[in-house]
């Protein structure tokens, strides 16, 4: 990974950043050091993967090529709800009802990891999600609850379109779903709340450490770093996006996406006009989403260019 494309990453110009007490940087990798399993990639998946180990005995080295959370995990919307990218009508299409049954049931359960690394953590926690039509879906949104509460067991509330423009200030909203269980957080301080309950005794944590290529190994394989290297038995390569000429032929299975994310000044009438704590979404592909945050701000995202 070239410096250029590793200063690209700077976590700490967003604006979760920039409103966080300054977190302590981990070590830089400086030596040789063995492991069991070696984790490429301080994210929500390297982060939540150590932390799955360390419970289940299995010693680990997570190398982070800036800090934690420098990618798409600590800058992104900080919505947490069931369900794939895919949408269950796709996956039940694809694997049938029984495993995309089991599939929702896995995702709920990662929320709930999330949940559980949130106790404590000074992370705006705040509960509800909705999502609004922006055309008349009344049929179709009743339909959707109605088959998830039987087909899977889970139970949306559905609003018509009084009581959505009763919370919403806007004659482009029609009805919507909302979802009491998800949530949404601060994702920086997600990250950081899970990378403070990792036990260095069995997990050792490297930022500023890019890994700079892979080799197999007698005992499995080496990762090499600018300063020092880790041997282990299995490597797991959690780079998200961000991962360079390293990570070899995976690269090409990546399409570059950019998408965006901001932050308002404060502004006082916003709570005349979004009348609610939810993270809402509208139903528009690659759609516009945000929440309030810090009282009186909005952070908005939306659209994707390729
Ligand atoms: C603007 C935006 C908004 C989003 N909103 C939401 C949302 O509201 N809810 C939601 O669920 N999802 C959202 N997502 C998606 C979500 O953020 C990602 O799916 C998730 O964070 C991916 O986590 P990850 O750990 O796989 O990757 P990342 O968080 O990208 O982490 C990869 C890490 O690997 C490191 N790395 C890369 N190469 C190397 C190397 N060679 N050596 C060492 N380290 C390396 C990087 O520095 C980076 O820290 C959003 C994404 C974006 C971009």
């Amino acid at each position: 990974m070239s410096e250029s494309q590793v200063s690209g990453l700077g976590v700490e110009r967003t604006w979760y950043a920039h409103q966080a007490p300054k977190a302590t940087l981990h070590p830089v990798l400086q030596d040789c050091q063995t492991t069991d399993v070696c984790i490429v990639g301080g994210g929500l998946a390297g982060l939540f993967l150590a932390r799955s180990l360390a419970d289940r005995g299995i010693p680990s080295i997570l190398i982070e090529a800036r800090r934690i959370g420098a990618g798409a995990s600590g800058r992104n919307g900080g919505f947490c709800s069931p369900g794939w990218a895919a949408g269950n009508a796709a996956i039940e299409k694809k694997l049938g009802q029984a495993s995309a049954r089991i599939l929702f049931e896995l995702s709920q359960e990662g929320c709930l990891m999330v949940l559980d690394a949130l106790q404590g953590a000074d992370a705006d926690l705040a509960r509800g999600k909705l999502q609004v039509s922006t055309f008349d879906a009344a049929d179709a949104l009743q339909r959707t609850r109605d088959r998830l509460a039987h087909s899977y067991g889970y139970d949306l509330e559905y609003l018509d379109s009084e009581a959505v423009r009763s919370l919403l200030d806007s004659r482009r909203y029609h009805q919507g779903l909302r979802d009491p269980r998800a949530f949404h957080c601060d994702p920086l301080q997600l990250c950081r709340a899970v990378a403070a309950t990792l036990d260095p005794s069995s997990t050792l944590l490297f930022e500023e450490t890019p890994a700079l290529g892979f080799s197999r190994s007698a005992g499995g394989w080496q990762v090499r770093t600018p300063l020092g290297s880790v041997q282990a038995r299995r490597l797991v390569l959690c780079c998200g996006g961000y991962g360079g000429r390293e990570v070899g032929r995976l690269r090409r299975m990546f399409l570059p996406i950019t998408t965006y994310i901001a932050v308002t000044p404060p502004l006082p009438q916003l709570r005349r006009v979004i009348r609610t704590t939810d993270a809402v979404s509208d139903d528009r592909r690659a759609g516009n989403y945000y929440r309030i945050v810090a009282g009186d701000r909005l952070l908005w995202g939306g659209d994707i260019t390729a």
